[in-house]
């Protein structure tokens, strides 16, 4: 099968034929329908980050498939189901596991794999796509999950007033989940007008382009200060910024990813007593809660999506994402 391998920072992804791999125990073996490109692909395979993927995996976590084999014990699952998968394993008897959260098993193992004709997934953690979803579909409900679960420890009502921070994937996604709670101040803010009218068209209630009197832009967008700033960026500095524009006693939630050393005086948050949570990925009801949102009918984050390529087109669009973003969510379909 060909598969997307990463050979260490700063070297191009090469397409290489690999044996498909066969399931183990608890495992199923998936044949990828399609898989984003998330902006930590982008991220864990450039030189100047500091933290990288494995040299010699395969990335790519936000997949939709189909069931192409069952390793020993699996039940409740079929060959031919159309499925999306949690990208990590876990040891499957903890309490993190049972709760559907492997991400915190102290045996979590990133299993990736969606950049290939045919990836591995741990049952537990795989889910079916109802009829109503399409592939692209399926294949975003991992990103969305982020946004649910970033959105849930927020804390937010109905009542809040939200401010994201970035228009990308994320945060459209917490964009996405803000209008579900029924949300009706959201205001999104991004250093270009590339995603506003995907953002308009997913709710929000006021796109800004961000610059120097940004605080007085958003009470006016929001009618008061925000509540909860979503800081999507992963930019240097971003969090401190969104001390600057929460409220007092207000929340950020930081789920944009920066690996570069932030700048934080503790003072403003402190004199504000701000909250401050961090949030990566998700647990599989968030999976759930994605999926069955789709499902009734909410399907908006299909805005999203602005580009389809083939897997051997991959490694060069992967290269030109390092300097330049000209859409949105490119999903990545093996040819
Ligand atoms: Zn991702
Ligand atoms: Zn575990």
């Amino acid at each position: 099968m060909h598969s997307a391998i990463f050979h260490g920072p700063g070297k191009p992804l090469i397409l290489e034929d690999r044996p498909i791999p066969e399931p183990g125990a608890g495992q199923v073996l998936i044949k990828v329908g399609r898989c984003g490109i998330c902006g930590s692909d982008v991220k864990m395979t450039d030189e100047r980050s500091p933290v990288h993927f494995a040299s010699g995996c395969t990335p790519g976590h936000e997949y939709a498939g189909e069931i192409a084999a069952l390793g020993q014990g699996v039940s409740g699952l079929k060959v031919g189901d159309r499925v999306t998968a949690l990208p990590v394993g876990g040891c499957g008897r903890c309490p993190s596991c049972l709760a559907g959260d492997p991400y915190a098993c102290t045996a979590c193992s990133y299993l990736m794999g969606g950049f290939a004709e045919y990836t591995l997934a741990q049952a537990a953690f795989v889910t079916r796509l109802p009829a109503s979803l399409s592939l692209d579909d399926g294949a975003l409900v991992e990103p969305l999950a982020c946004g649910s679960q970033a959105m849930r420890l927020s804390g937010a009502t109905p009542q809040s007033r939200i401010l994201i921070m970035g228009a990308g994937p994320m945060g459209l996604a917490a964009l996405y989940w803000a209008r579900q709670m029924g949300c009706r101040s959201v205001a999104l803010c991004a250093t270009s007008r590339r995603n506003a009218d995907r953002a308009m068209n997913m709710g929000a209630t006021a796109f800004l382009e961000a610059d120097d009197d940004l605080a007085d832009r958003v009470t006016e967008a929001l009618g008061a200060p925000a509540d909860i700033v979503f800081e999507c960026t992963g930019s240097v500095g971003a969090i401190s910024r969104s001390v600057d524009l929460v409220s007092a006693r207000g929340t950020v939630v930081s789920s944009g990813m920066c690996f570069d050393a932030e700048p934080f005086t503790a003072g403003p948050a402190t004199m504000k007593q701000v909250r401050l949570q961090f949030s990566m990925a998700y647990v599989l009801s968030d999976f759930h809660r994605a999926i069955d949102a789709f499902d009734a009918g909410h399907v908006e984050p299909r805005a999203m999506v602005s580009e389809q390529i083939a897997l051997s087109a991959l490694p060069a669009k992967l290269e030109s994402l390092r300097s330049r973003h000209a859409g949105c969510k490119i999903m990545v379909k093996p040819d």
